[in-house]
């Protein structure tokens, strides 16, 4: 069977690769507003060497995150270099070199490569062009309310929503879309913001994705009684105006939804109430250059450590296929069992 798989046949071609787990914004559900960057990030160079390993292993779409990425100089320089990845860019098994290169059996080209990002977008109106020249596809921007005061109180950043809905529109306007807008909806925050996304999705022309809030925050405050559920979503989304479910691919993490009208689209991730584990594609590489099979593993594999004792890449792609073979069957959120994950989201990438 060409190409990475787990050991129950999941097939792996989707990599996010967190670039710094610092991040500008404090959301409530995702941090405590105490804790800066604990790991550090590692030079760009080290990142595009896994991304080519991994692209060479059937990788097809990767997602740059963080923390917040937009951070990170060089980030504009980094997309290109990753862009020259694409099978155009790939060299063949036979041009096969040293270390850097493509070896051997292990590697086959790709059929194609997506590059997307998803940023808090307060910094994105200004960048948005250059990733867009630099070979990036699409951007998911993440904004909890559609209105300024309740997003600085979920983001505890003033006068943040301004700069996010301009980079909204600028990635609109330079191409980088569909654009997809993530709203984690949490109890007690923004669950009445439901329909003025629907609204929003329509007025601006973006997909909104409504994200069930899962236990990876630093504050440790989740609850069942805190998640905004898939059916509450949608029940609410349809007393404003009759939707409609549409089909979305296997591995996609959205349920995808469309007014009946046929203007906008929205998305509803629930992985508490209707996990989809079964078809996850994922895997994920932190600041610190460890691999995480799944958003609540309670261990990670340090990929930069086989790098800096010198492994060559075919050496890297066994250590990846060990890896994947140990990727987690599904997650326990909710269940009696559930362990907390060994990191959060932030510090992760989601
Ligand atoms: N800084 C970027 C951003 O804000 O999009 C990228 C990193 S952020 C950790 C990635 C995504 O994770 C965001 O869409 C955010 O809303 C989501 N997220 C963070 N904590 C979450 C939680 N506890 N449950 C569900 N989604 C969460």
């Amino acid at each position: 069977m060409a190409g990475l798989h787990d050991k129950f046949g999941r097939a792996i071609t989707d990599l996010r690769i967190s670039v710094t787990d610092r991040c500008n914004y404090k959301c409530v559900y995702c941090r405590t507003g105490n804790e800066g960057a604990l790991y550090g990030d590692l030079p760009f160079a080290d990142y595009l060497r896994m991304a080519r390993v991994l692209v060479g292993m059937g990788i097809t779409k990767i997602r740059l995150t963080g923390g917040e990425p937009l951070l990170r100089n060089g980030i504009v320089g980094f997309v290109r270099e990753l862009a020259k990845l694409r099978p155009q860019g790939l060299k063949p098994p036979s041009s096969a070199g040293a270390n850097g290169t493509a070896e051997g059996a292990a590697f086959h080209a790709t059929p194609s490569l997506e590059i997307a990002l998803t940023t808090n977008g307060h910094l994105l109106a200004d960048m948005a062009q250059r990733l867009k020249d630099a070979g990036l596809d699409r951007v998911t921007v993440s904004m909890d309310a559609v209105d300024p005061d309740r997003s600085a109180r979920i983001t505890r950043v003033p006068n943040g929503f301004d700069h996010v809905l301009a980079g909204i529109r600028a990635a609109r306007e330079v191409g980088l879309g569909p654009v997809k807008v993530n709203c984690v909806l949490m109890r007690g925050f923004n669950e009445d913001q439901i329909i003025p996304f629907g609204m929003f999705a329509r007025e601006e022309n973006v997909i909104v994705r409504f994200i069930e809030f899962m236990p990876l925050e630093e504050g440790r405050t989740w609850a069942p009684s805190t998640v905004v559920t898939l059916d509450e979503i949608l029940a609410r989304m349809s007393e404003y105006l009759p939707v409609m479910e549409i089909e979305h691919g296997r591995s996609e993490t959205a349920r995808r939804y469309r007014f009946e009208d046929g203007i906008g689209e929205f998305g509803i991730i629930a992985p508490v109430s209707h996990p989809f584990c079964g078809h996850c594609s994922r895997i994920r590489i932190t600041s610190d250059g460890k691999i995480r099979t799944c958003l609540f593993s309670v261990w990670d594999h340090d990929l930069h450590a086989q790098m800096r004792r010198g492994a060559g890449d075919e050496e890297l792609a066994e250590f990846i296929r060990g890896v994947v073979m140990k990727k987690e069957e599904r997650h326990h959120i909710g269940e009696a069992d559930f362990v907390p994950a060994s990191r959060t989201m932030v510090h992760i990438g989601g």
